[in-house]
Protein backbone atom coordinates (compact mmCIF):
# COMPACT_ATOMS: atom_id res chain seq x y z
CA UNK A 1 0.00 0.00 0.00
CA UNK A 2 1.54 3.28 -0.74
CA UNK A 3 0.42 7.00 -1.22
CA UNK A 4 1.61 8.80 -4.44
CA UNK A 5 3.54 12.51 -4.70
CA UNK A 6 3.19 13.71 -8.10
CA UNK A 7 6.28 16.82 -8.48
CA UNK A 8 5.97 18.98 -12.00
CA UNK A 9 7.62 19.68 -15.07
CA UNK A 10 9.18 17.17 -17.41
CA UNK A 11 11.79 17.42 -20.08
CA UNK A 12 10.18 15.51 -22.36
CA UNK A 13 6.74 15.85 -24.39
CA UNK A 14 4.90 12.65 -25.41
CA UNK A 15 1.86 13.28 -27.28
CA UNK A 16 -0.03 10.96 -24.98
CA UNK A 17 0.94 12.29 -21.51
CA UNK A 18 -2.03 12.25 -19.30
CA UNK A 19 -0.46 14.59 -17.04
CA UNK A 20 -0.34 17.60 -19.31
CA UNK A 21 -0.90 20.02 -16.34
CA UNK A 22 1.94 18.70 -14.19
CA UNK A 23 4.17 19.45 -17.76
CA UNK A 24 3.22 22.66 -18.90
CA UNK A 25 1.62 24.28 -15.84
CA UNK A 26 2.74 22.52 -13.04
CA UNK A 27 1.74 26.08 -10.64
CA UNK A 28 -1.97 25.53 -11.35
CA UNK A 29 -1.63 22.19 -9.15
CA UNK A 30 -1.66 22.26 -5.60
CA UNK A 31 1.72 22.60 -3.54
CA UNK A 32 2.26 20.34 -0.62
CA UNK A 33 5.24 21.53 1.44
CA UNK A 34 7.86 18.92 2.34
CA UNK A 35 7.02 19.19 6.09
CA UNK A 36 3.48 18.16 5.47
CA UNK A 37 4.75 15.12 3.80
CA UNK A 38 6.56 13.98 7.03
CA UNK A 39 4.05 14.68 9.05
CA UNK A 40 1.19 12.72 6.98
CA UNK A 41 3.67 9.93 6.58
CA UNK A 42 4.67 9.64 10.08
CA UNK A 43 0.74 9.15 10.94
CA UNK A 44 0.31 6.22 9.05
CA UNK A 45 3.34 4.25 9.98
CA UNK A 46 2.32 0.81 9.48
CA UNK A 47 -0.50 1.99 7.38
CA UNK A 48 1.07 2.64 4.60
CA UNK A 49 4.26 0.85 3.34
CA UNK A 50 5.83 3.30 1.28
CA UNK A 51 5.41 6.25 -1.49
CA UNK A 52 5.96 6.26 -4.86
CA UNK A 53 7.58 9.59 -6.72
CA UNK A 54 5.91 10.11 -9.74
CA UNK A 55 5.62 13.06 -12.07
CA UNK A 56 6.31 15.10 -14.46
CA UNK A 57 9.76 14.15 -13.90
CA UNK A 58 10.82 13.48 -10.70
CA UNK A 59 14.74 12.88 -11.53
CA UNK A 60 14.99 16.61 -12.31
CA UNK A 61 14.75 17.95 -8.86
CA UNK A 62 18.31 17.73 -7.42
CA UNK A 63 17.05 17.51 -4.03
CA UNK A 64 15.42 14.21 -4.91
CA UNK A 65 17.76 12.06 -3.07
CA UNK A 66 17.98 13.88 0.18
CA UNK A 67 14.01 13.88 -0.06
CA UNK A 68 13.79 10.37 -0.60
CA UNK A 69 16.53 9.83 2.02
CA UNK A 70 14.20 11.43 4.77
CA UNK A 71 11.18 8.95 3.84
CA UNK A 72 13.58 6.04 4.49
CA UNK A 73 14.64 7.50 7.47
CA UNK A 74 10.79 7.65 8.78
CA UNK A 75 10.87 3.43 7.34
CA UNK A 76 8.73 3.63 4.50
CA UNK A 77 9.82 2.16 0.50
CA UNK A 78 10.68 4.20 -1.85
CA UNK A 79 9.48 3.99 -5.48
CA UNK A 80 10.57 6.65 -8.23
CA UNK A 81 9.23 6.17 -11.89
CA UNK A 82 11.21 7.92 -13.92
CA UNK A 83 11.18 8.53 -18.12
CA UNK A 84 15.01 7.21 -17.68
CA UNK A 85 16.31 10.62 -18.71
CA UNK A 86 18.33 11.34 -15.47
CA UNK A 87 20.43 7.80 -14.60
CA UNK A 88 22.86 9.19 -12.94
CA UNK A 89 20.72 10.94 -10.34
CA UNK A 90 19.05 7.24 -9.80
CA UNK A 91 22.29 5.45 -9.58
CA UNK A 92 23.36 7.82 -6.50
CA UNK A 93 20.09 7.45 -4.97
CA UNK A 94 20.66 3.55 -5.32
CA UNK A 95 23.88 3.95 -3.76
CA UNK A 96 22.80 5.42 -0.85
CA UNK A 97 20.25 3.05 -0.03
CA UNK A 98 17.24 5.44 -1.01
CA UNK A 99 15.03 4.03 -3.80
CA UNK A 100 13.76 0.25 -3.76
CA UNK A 101 11.69 0.44 -7.16
CA UNK A 102 11.71 1.86 -10.24
CA UNK A 103 8.77 2.21 -12.85
CA UNK A 104 10.96 2.98 -16.13
CA UNK A 105 9.10 4.20 -19.19
CA UNK A 106 10.12 2.83 -22.36
CA UNK A 107 8.76 4.97 -24.81
CA UNK A 108 9.74 3.35 -28.32
CA UNK A 109 12.41 1.50 -30.46
CA UNK A 110 15.64 2.99 -30.20
CA UNK A 111 15.61 4.40 -33.90
CA UNK A 112 12.52 6.20 -33.15
CA UNK A 113 13.06 7.19 -29.45
CA UNK A 114 13.71 10.88 -29.94
CA UNK A 115 10.16 11.55 -32.07
CA UNK A 116 7.93 9.36 -29.62
CA UNK A 117 9.58 11.72 -26.44
CA UNK A 118 9.37 14.56 -28.11
CA UNK A 119 12.66 15.02 -26.84
CA UNK A 120 16.11 16.44 -28.34
CA UNK A 121 18.89 14.74 -25.99
CA UNK A 122 20.58 13.47 -28.85
CA UNK A 123 21.68 10.20 -26.06
CA UNK A 124 18.41 9.63 -24.80
CA UNK A 125 17.83 6.45 -25.91
CA UNK A 126 21.40 5.52 -24.32
CA UNK A 127 20.58 7.08 -21.10
CA UNK A 128 17.14 5.31 -21.07
CA UNK A 129 18.98 1.86 -21.72
CA UNK A 130 21.43 2.32 -18.94
CA UNK A 131 18.88 2.78 -16.80
CA UNK A 132 17.03 0.10 -17.51
CA UNK A 133 20.94 -2.24 -17.64
CA UNK A 134 21.45 -1.13 -14.52
CA UNK A 135 18.10 -2.16 -12.55
CA UNK A 136 18.34 -5.27 -14.51
CA UNK A 137 22.06 -6.15 -13.18
CA UNK A 138 21.43 -4.87 -9.26
CA UNK A 139 17.97 -6.81 -9.27
CA UNK A 140 15.70 -3.65 -8.54
CA UNK A 141 12.54 -4.21 -8.61
CA UNK A 142 11.42 -2.61 -11.62
CA UNK A 143 8.13 -1.92 -13.83
CA UNK A 144 9.32 -1.63 -17.33
CA UNK A 145 6.01 -0.28 -19.14
CA UNK A 146 5.00 1.30 -22.53
CA UNK A 147 2.13 3.01 -23.78
CA UNK A 148 0.91 2.04 -26.80
CA UNK A 149 -0.85 3.59 -29.36
CA UNK A 150 -1.31 2.42 -33.01
CA UNK A 151 -0.39 5.79 -34.90
CA UNK A 152 2.91 5.68 -32.26
CA UNK A 153 4.22 1.96 -32.34
CA UNK A 154 3.51 -0.51 -34.96
CA UNK A 155 3.73 -4.80 -34.20
CA UNK A 156 7.27 -4.36 -35.77
CA UNK A 157 8.00 -1.23 -33.29
CA UNK A 158 7.12 -3.57 -30.40
CA UNK A 159 8.72 -6.61 -31.69
CA UNK A 160 12.13 -4.52 -31.95
CA UNK A 161 11.61 -2.80 -28.30
CA UNK A 162 10.86 -6.42 -27.35
CA UNK A 163 14.33 -7.52 -28.55
CA UNK A 164 16.27 -4.20 -27.12
CA UNK A 165 15.10 -5.08 -23.74
CA UNK A 166 15.86 -8.54 -23.84
CA UNK A 167 19.04 -7.61 -24.64
CA UNK A 168 19.49 -4.98 -21.73
CA UNK A 169 18.75 -7.73 -19.55
CA UNK A 170 14.71 -7.29 -19.02
CA UNK A 171 12.68 -9.59 -19.75
CA UNK A 172 9.81 -8.44 -17.51
CA UNK A 173 7.65 -5.51 -19.73
CA UNK A 174 4.33 -3.74 -19.82
CA UNK A 175 2.40 -2.27 -22.88
CA UNK A 176 0.03 -0.11 -21.07
CA UNK A 177 -3.12 0.24 -23.30
CA UNK A 178 -4.08 4.29 -24.58
CA UNK A 179 -5.38 6.30 -22.12
CA UNK A 180 -7.57 9.32 -24.05
CA UNK A 181 -8.71 10.77 -21.02
CA UNK A 182 -6.71 14.52 -20.62
CA UNK A 183 -4.04 14.09 -23.28
CA UNK A 184 -1.15 16.66 -24.73
CA UNK A 185 -1.78 15.76 -27.99
CA UNK A 186 -5.96 15.67 -28.76
CA UNK A 187 -5.68 14.77 -32.32
CA UNK A 188 -4.38 11.00 -31.22
CA UNK A 189 -7.85 10.92 -29.80
CA UNK A 190 -9.32 10.72 -33.31
CA UNK A 191 -7.46 8.13 -34.60
CA UNK A 192 -7.74 4.27 -34.27
CA UNK A 193 -5.65 2.35 -31.58
CA UNK A 194 -5.37 -1.27 -30.50
CA UNK A 195 -8.48 -2.79 -28.83
CA UNK A 196 -7.20 -4.63 -25.35
CA UNK A 197 -7.71 -8.30 -27.43
CA UNK A 198 -5.27 -7.06 -30.20
CA UNK A 199 -2.71 -5.43 -27.78
CA UNK A 200 -2.70 -8.86 -25.69
CA UNK A 201 -2.49 -10.90 -28.46
CA UNK A 202 0.34 -8.79 -29.60
CA UNK A 203 2.05 -9.36 -26.02
CA UNK A 204 1.32 -13.04 -26.77
CA UNK A 205 3.22 -13.11 -29.81
CA UNK A 206 6.26 -11.28 -28.25
CA UNK A 207 7.01 -14.13 -25.37
CA UNK A 208 5.50 -15.25 -22.10
CA UNK A 209 7.04 -12.40 -19.72
CA UNK A 210 5.13 -9.29 -22.08
CA UNK A 211 2.29 -8.45 -20.36
CA UNK A 212 -0.69 -5.72 -20.41
CA UNK A 213 -2.45 -3.58 -18.47
CA UNK A 214 -5.74 -2.18 -18.91
CA UNK A 215 -6.91 1.22 -18.35
CA UNK A 216 -8.19 0.74 -15.21
CA UNK A 217 -4.64 -0.05 -13.93
CA UNK A 218 -5.17 -4.01 -14.29
CA UNK A 219 -3.31 -6.47 -15.69
CA UNK A 220 -5.07 -8.02 -18.49
CA UNK A 221 -2.99 -11.11 -19.00
CA UNK A 222 -0.43 -12.55 -16.33
CA UNK A 223 1.46 -10.61 -13.96
CA UNK A 224 5.16 -9.57 -13.32
CA UNK A 225 5.29 -10.43 -9.91
CA UNK A 226 3.92 -14.16 -10.60
CA UNK A 227 6.86 -14.58 -13.22
CA UNK A 228 9.09 -13.10 -11.03
CA UNK A 229 8.24 -15.32 -8.09
CA UNK A 230 8.68 -18.67 -10.29
S1 LIG B 1 4.31 10.87 -20.28
FE1 LIG B 1 5.82 11.14 -18.65
S2 LIG B 1 7.74 11.51 -19.74
FE2 LIG B 1 6.10 11.88 -21.22
S3 LIG B 1 5.68 14.09 -21.11
FE3 LIG B 1 4.26 13.07 -19.68
S4 LIG B 1 5.28 13.12 -17.70
FE4 LIG B 1 6.84 13.53 -19.27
Amino acid sequence: MACIVFVGNCNFRCSYCHNPCLVFDPESQPLIREDNIYRFLEKRRGRLDGIVISGGEPSLRPRLPEFAARVKSLGFLVKIDTNGSNPGLVREMRGRGCVDALGIDYKAPSFKYNQIAGSNLSDIWERTRSLIQFAAENGIHTDVRTTVHKDMLSQEDLAVMRKELSEMGQEDWTLQQFNPAEILDDKLKEAPTYSDKELMDIARSLGPRTYVRGLRGFFLTGHPSKAQSV
